[in-house]
């Protein structure tokens, strides 16, 4: 009888994180504006963009300097769109419940359970910069914010191109080379694709690839692919890896490789 009451206990608690993501999900809408006056940057690399001698991104990423300060994405790139990736599990009978944006753990202590909430957050601008970060907290919403921080600090750009033998077109749709990102157990290959094929991959994954402006790939896994995090990681890695090659101007020319944006 004690544990029925318990488990009725808990599938409102369910309910109620189900009622507070999607009040959160309004919100995240309207409210999300950033005041460039009230700034006051703390770092020199911050001092120099809100003054305005710095006014690209690519700066930034070309010197490999690092990000400190969330306000600087914000600045030197206001449009970008941001997502939540489903990292979590809702608790459920029969082989777990549905996949949720929050991973909830638990702390047994004295005074009862104390929960944690984490998050996942991806953002971009669907041409060529991606930036993921993991954010976690006592509440949702405070979570949600760390990740999105985290996320605009991790920024990155990647290279497009059109790798594929039965295409050839010249144009940035696909990843110009094989590449294979790793986390953990988890092995993520990303191979190029001819024009038309959409994103043959894990649904996340598939996520941010859109999100990075990628339209066509096929992929290749192997490991522990349920555990989300270390996928969505080693997904991110192959992205990375991207740039970490040293291409002939006459190869990235026959291979229509765009680095960034594509009407840079
Ligand atoms: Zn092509």
């Amino acid at each position: 009888m004690a544990e029925k009451v318990k488990a009725e206990k808990e599938e409102l608690a369910e309910d109620v994180i189900i009622d507070v993501e999607k009040a959160e999900e309004k919100k995240g809408r309207t409210t999300h504006e950033f005041n460039k006056e009230s700034w006051n940057p703390r770092t020199l690399l911050g001092k120099k963009v809100k003054s305005g001698e710095i006014d690209s991104i690519d700066y930034i990423l070309d010197n490999r300097l690092n990000i400190l300060e969330y306000q600087i994405t914000d600045i030197l790139m206001p449009n970008l769109s941001t997502d939540l990736l489903l990292v979590g599990q809702s608790k459920g009978k029969f082989g777990g419940g549905q996949r949720r944006v929050f991973r909830q753990t638990q702390k047994k202590t004295r005074e009862g359970n104390k929960p944690r909430f984490g998050t996942f957050a991806i953002l971009g601008n669907e041409d060529g910069y991606i930036g993921i970060g993991y954010g976690k907290s006592k509440e949702t919403v405070p979570a949600r914010e760390k990740a999105i921080r985290n996320a605009k600090l991790g920024i990155i750009k990647i290279i497009r191109g059109c790798g594929s033998w039965q295409c050839g077109c010249r144009n940035p749709h696909s990843v110009p080379f094989t590449v294979e990102g790793k986390c953990g157990s988890v092995k993520v290959k990303l191979i190029p694709a001819p024009r038309g094929t959409g994103l043959c991959i894990e649904r996340e994954c598939k996520k941010m690839l859109s999100i990075a402006g990628i339209k066509d790939v096929w992929s290749q896994t192997s490991g522990q692919t349920r555990t989300k995090l270390n996928l969505i990681k080693a997904c991110f890695d192959a992205l990375k890896k991207l740039t970490e090659i040293k291409i002939k101007k006459e190869t990235a020319d026959s291979l229509g490789i765009v680095e960034g944006k594509i009407n840079a």
